[in-house]
């Protein structure tokens, strides 16, 4: 262990500490006690600051990668003033998440090992600690809602992926974290209530709690698209060629729809709980798409095309992608339930005096400390694995385009996607931060697939 940094660490500990007895005099730190107290403080949070690291390091050499873009020469609508352009919208996008992701980070850090102990003596002072967990989960809500457009602080659960544009204090977005803050607290009741053996209940409310939001979600994309069939919009040929399609593929015409007013851009998604399931293309995909920063530039798929995106979006479907997504999040979210029922829970593996906090911290507010603390310390190492998972379930929709309806012009749809971010990443930090593999990438395969399949 190094000494000089315990030492600082002591010091600047002591100011947040009950323990009065580490005191000042000479060898306080070699007392069996506050050597572990401070091992476990530096290996969790050198644990998590690992990961936060990487990550930068690869931002770092995406900037240098992107500084030094040249532009795409297969691009027919972007010029050298486009480009020029697009360039510098991206370079300050680069500096605003770069940013945002280090000031979220910090923030994080020093709320976690230094705010919460702190505001937790102070309040105890004045009332119980069941309303100072009250006052935590209230502070967790607001912070979450004002930060939210900034950058995303923890989160209390793993939710399905969900965007909003627009305001920050909006009705969806205000019960979309109130319900976070209470699929939170409601395990934590089974930690106080049965200690670290209700870990089952805990893990049961989570399971259900996913799977209703999944079904929510579903049901709602079912009261919003337009069936295909139905929309104006689509050729008479496009909805013959689809229909046979569909049918090859055991789908039926209501499962695939069109989203109007969807604000999403030109997109497409599928969602599905085993045989209830939604696939849905936004009106900017189907009718055009105009890009705001370049004139000269519409994205409009011919029928052929939108109906590859379709092929790649049941290839979705048909891989089960979406409760395989729901199940790894659960999953995980179970797997850090344990631990803090283990490690937090009254009579658990850490004590609440290894972290600042008064040996007789109620359970509710040192698990509350522990899940922020397994959140920032498992951070970045599980967005890696969600990102890792995105891409391969991504990758095999693609297969499955190209497999069902390979000769079907499928690499349109990138090939213009490309006109409107014309820049490519640093192939490091697509793997680590990119949802889907890049555009590029998928264009070029299916080029090729092409070329050695279709006449
Ligand atoms: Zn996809």
């Amino acid at each position: 262990m190094q000494e000089w940094f315990l030492t600082i660490y002591v010091k600047y500990g002591w100011l947040f500490s009950f323990a009065d007895e580490f005191g000042d005099e000479p060898g306080f730190l070699d007392t069996p006690e506050t050597k572990v107290t401070y091992t476990w403080l530096i290996i969790t949070a050198a644990f998590a600051a690992i990961g936060f690291i990487i990550y930068r390091v690869v931002d770092l050499m995406q900037y240098l990668h992107v500084r030094n873009a040249k532009r795409p020469e297969d691009l027919e609508s972007i010029n050298d003033e486009i480009f020029a352009k697009k360039l510098k919208t991206k370079k300050g996008r680069w500096w605003k998440r770069f940013l945002g992701q280090s000031v979220s980070f910090g923030f994080q850090f020093g709320y976690i090992y230094g705010g919460m102990p702190l505001i937790v003596m102070v309040a105890h002072q004045y009332v119980s600690y069941s309303v100072i967990y009250v006052i935590l989960m209230v502070i967790g809500w607001i912070i979450n809602m004002t930060l939210s457009k900034i950058f995303s602080l923890w989160t209390p659960a793993l939710p399905v992926q969900y965007h909003t544009p627009g305001k920050t204090w909006q009705s969806g977005l205000m019960i979309w974290q109130a319900w976070g803050m209470i699929s939170w607290a409601g395990p934590v009741y089974f930690l106080a209530t049965q200690g670290p053996s209700g870990w089952m209940g805990s893990v049961a409310f989570i399971w259900i709690s996913q799977i209703i939001q999944l079904f929510v979600f579903i049901r709602h994309m079912k009261g919003k698209v337009v069936p295909y069939l139905e929309y104006e919009g689509l050729s008479d040929t496009f909805k013959e060629n689809l229909k046979t399609y569909l049918a090859s593929q055991g789908i039926k015409d209501s499962e695939v729809g069109v989203l109007r007013n969807s604000k999403m851009g030109p997109n497409a998604f599928a969602t599905g709980l085993f045989g209830y399931r939604q696939i849905a293309l936004t009106e900017e995909l189907v009718r055009g798409y105009k890009d705001p920063s370049n004139p000269d530039f519409i994205l409009k798929l011919d029928d052929d095309a939108l109906e590859a995106v379709v092929s790649h979006e049941v290839g979705h479907i048909r891989g089960y992608h979406v409760l395989k997504s729901v199940c790894l999040g659960a999953f995980i979210s179970s797997m850090t339930t344990v631990l803090v029922f283990y490690g937090f829970s009254k009579g658990g593996f850490f004590s609440p005096d290894y972290f600042n906090f008064d040996k007789a911290t109620s359970a509710q507010i040192f698990s509350f400390f522990g899940q922020s603390m397994l959140n920032l310390m498992f951070m970045y190492p599980l967005t890696f694995l969600m990102i890792s998972f995105t891409q391969r379930n991504e990758y095999n929709a693609d297969t499955h385009l190209l497999e069902t309806n390979g000769c079907k012009n499928g690499k349109a749809f990138f090939h213009q996607i490309r006109h409107i971010a014309p820049v490519a990443n640093h192939a490091m930090w697509d793997r680590l931060n990119s949802t889907h593999p890049a555009p590029q990438v998928r264009e070029e395969r299916m080029k090729k697939w092409e070329d050695e399949h279709c006449s």
